[in-house]
């Protein structure tokens, strides 16, 4: 039974679809046939097994994933990927360099942390503000660079790539956190994306990486092996115990999404909820702006309604304190 509820507009983890919280409710002491919880259960075990293949297949679907590419569950979060992604890729090449393109905070993160284990070139002029992506025409790609790494939607500055960087052939990475699936994706293009569940597909606890075959197996020694992509992609997310009721409740989302139309019918909605808010932005005259402080996240499980809500609410704001 649907249930009146605060509206989260949380940054992350995020709101999830009642439907899932209602499911998971139900299923919550006893599985299926199985009896017990998921929270119980081996993750060696046959009903385990279907959750895993079964969320597997809906991403695939989703994203259009290629046969060619691999998909895993990993822990760490999107801050572990950071450490993860030279890791395995900056030895992919002699030199151990990687390209960086430095845009807000999680990517600023990102390449401080590449830093450990490689040489980073920042590839365009350092910006003072994150408030735009630097145009491509000021970038310096490096050749040869292992891969190149961007951000494509940064959470905390909102500022969002509306294009694919073209990298002349070198390995593309994605940190696509906060927009996973809030669109479709060409990952054709891609190398390597990785996404936390907890913005747009899920809890916290799971970490989305799809590689592309050939990129994995070329770890630095000193990578740990949890993070080892090749080892993951070999034993199907489960070289040790993985968050598995972080990946139940993603499947249950994926679900929810494919049922809901997909990513492109996401990327509708999402289009038509951002524009809502940020009308009211540009209509008020700077009394809004966007960075600083309150943040609204409209991530996939936040309705048009919810929207609506918050829209009425600026407008009233906006009204009385201008
Ligand atoms: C939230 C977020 C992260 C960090 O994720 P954790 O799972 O908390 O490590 C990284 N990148 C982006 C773009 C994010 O939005």
């Amino acid at each position: 039974m649907e249930q009146k509820r605060t509206i989260n507009f949380g940054a992350g983890p995020a709101k999830l679809p009642q439907s899932v919280l209602l499911q998971a409710q139900q299923e919550f002491v006893k599985y299926s046939n199985s009896g017990i919880s998921v929270l119980e259960m081996s993750h060696r075990s046959s009903d385990f097994s279907n959750i895993i293949e079964k969320t597997q297949c809906l991403l695939r679907e989703l994203l259009n994933i290629p046969d060619n590419y691999k998909v895993m569950f990993l822990q760490g979060g999107g801050s572990g990927q950071f450490s993860a992604v030279p890791l395995n890729l900056i030895g992919l090449k002699g030199d151990r360099c990687a390209d960086y393109l430095v845009t807000g905070t999680w990517s600023a993160k990102a390449a401080k942390e590449a830093e450990k284990y490689g040489k980073v070139n920042i590839v365009h002029p350092k910006l003072d503000r994150y408030t735009k992506i630097p145009d491509p025409s000021s970038w310096t790609l490096n050749p040869s660079a292992s891969y190149v790494y961007y951000c494509s939607n940064e959470t905390v500055h909102g500022v969002e790539y509306n294009f694919t960087p073209e990298t002349n052939g070198v390995v593309l990475v994605s940190d696509m956190s906060s927009n996973f699936l809030s669109r479709p994706v060409d990952v054709s293009k891609f190398g390597l994306i990785f996404a936390g569940a907890q913005k747009n597909v899920g809890c916290a606890g799971v970490t989305v990486v799809i590689i592309r075959e050939d990129l994995l197996g070329h770890s630095l020694k000193e990578c740990p092996i949890v993070l080892d992509y090749k080892v993951q992609a070999d034993m199907n997310s489960l070289y040790n115990t993985p968050p598995c009721f972080s990946i139940y409740i993603m499947g249950l989302v994926l679900q929810w999404i494919k049922n809901n139309g997909g990513s492109a019918v996401m990327e509708t909605l999402n289009k038509q909820k951002s524009a809502m808010i940020y009308d009211i932005i540009d209509a008020s005259n700077g009394f809004y702006v966007s960075v600083g402080g309150i943040r609204a996240s409209l991530y996939n499980a936040v309705t048009l309604e919810d929207t609506e809500v918050l829209a009425a609410y600026m407008k009233e704001f906006l009204k009385e304190h201008q």
